[in-house]
């Protein structure tokens, strides 16, 4: 572990697809993972940084994949947005497991299971150094985890959002298909959509720069690489105006 310990953040929010949870198996949790990544939650938690999570599905299902099988496609959604629930709540119990504070906010109700989002209770436990895992997505189908991780980014004034992915940050083109891929350190916004670079759907990135909110790519597989990125270390690509 790196010895600096001055964090460049104060409140972050963490966005994990939910592909990083199956690890190398097809669909499912890997237990190993989350508890790798809860762990280095930890330490970070510990060195006093407020922390956000919003988990995708990906990894159980996903609303275009269902309605590719015949299922109509809101309620594919529906099934998308519960499952990023299923993921919070695994996430919750490991969280728990190692002793660290956490609520999951659900957009949608789902009574006994988790509390429902409030803007104003997030901050307060926020700044209580609880983590608050916002589930259910927006809550509304034909949006993404990522639209979710945008916005309730913007709403509790997070300094920066951190989306962890399998590879570095952003390339010009699939890194894993073309070993001529070029990798950026820093993109402006205007850059992503000129460059028309896969970061994230058009929908999440637009509502992201309209408001200003910074956003790092990083490989969330890679160890360590949460705290070097917090600690003001190179690390992913970061994108701002
Ligand atoms: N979803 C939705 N509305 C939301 C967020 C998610 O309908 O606001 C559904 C949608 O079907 C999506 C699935 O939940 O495919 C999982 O989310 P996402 O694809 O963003 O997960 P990730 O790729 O990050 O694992």
């Amino acid at each position: 572990m790196s010895t600096n310990t001055n964090l460049i953040y104060h409140r972050v929010l963490l966005k994990i697809s939910g592909e990083i949870l199956q690890g190398v198996n097809k669909f499912g949790i890997d237990i190993k993972i989350i508890t790798r990544i809860a762990k280095e939650i930890k330490c970070l938690v510990e060195m006093g940084l407020q922390i956000g999570l919003v988990i995708g599905s990906g990894n159980l299902f996903r609303g275009v994949e269902l309605s590719q099988l015949g299922i109509n496609r809101i309620i594919s959604d529906h099934i998308g947005i519960l499952s990023t629930t299923i993921n919070s709540l695994a996430m919750q119990d490991v969280l728990h497991s190692i002793s660290l504070k956490s609520c999951i906010m659900s957009s949608i109700p789902i009574h006994g299971i988790c509390k429902i989002y409030h803007w104003k209770e997030a901050i307060d436990l926020l700044s209580k150094k609880t983590i608050v895992i916002f589930s259910g997505g927006t809550g509304n189908p034909l949006f993404t985890t990522d639209s979710a991780a945008c916005l309730r980014s913007i709403e509790i004034q997070s300094d920066v959002l951190l989306k962890g992915t399998k590879v570095d940050g952003v390339y010009s083109k699939d890194p894993k298909k073309n070993i001529d891929a070029v990798f950026y350190k820093n993109l402006k916004y205007k850059d992503v959509l000129k460059k028309e670079l896969k970061v994230m759907d058009l929908t999440a990135f637009t509502l992201a720069r309209d408001h200003n909110l910074p956003i790092r790519v990083f490989n969330i597989n890679k160890s360590d690489s949460l705290y070097r990125m917090v600690t003001g270390y190179d690390e992913g690509t970061l994108i701002t105006a």
